[in-house]
């Protein structure tokens, strides 16, 4: 093998990487749009997160809207976790609730934790079927 030609060597090649990594930001861009589009297309109840094993003190799960970025949630600001009563609009007023808890100060295992194991603190008719 003889000395590198001028599209083997180390600009071109650096520029070749360069190029590739922008276009992979891209792509990585879109992706991420349209799983957004999706997540905020879906109703408040079928997207919420809920927390694994944590409930407010009422008995319904603490949970997040993924799209608290939309300023249409009513889950609408920096992210923590909540009564999921309370951003379903479902709560009983007359009961005591748990605070706001923001996940910078907080650590609340999600139900899409792999070590969840499955547990979760959703309520079976959430899951799609309607009561
Ligand atoms: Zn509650």
């Amino acid at each position: 093998m003889g000395k590198l030609g001028p599209q083997q060597g180390y600009e071109f090649l650096i520029a070749s990487a360069e190029g590739l990594e922008a276009e992979a930001a891209e792509l990585r861009k879109k992706a991420t749009a349209i799983r957004e589009a999706e997540t905020k297309a879906k109703p408040l109840a079928d997207r919420l997160v809920y927390a694994a094993h944590s409930r407010c003190s009422c008995g319904a799960g603490l949970a997040y809207d993924p799209a608290h970025d939309d300023p249409t949630s009513p889950h609408h600001g920096p992210t923590f976790w909540d009564c999921s009563a309370i951003i379903l609009g479902t709560a009983d007023k007359s009961v005591k609730h748990t605070g706001r808890l923001p996940f910078a100060f907080y650590e609340v295992k999600s139900e899409g934790q792999p070590s969840a194991y499955g547990a979760t603190t959703r309520p079976s008719h959430a899951m799609g079927d309607v009561a």
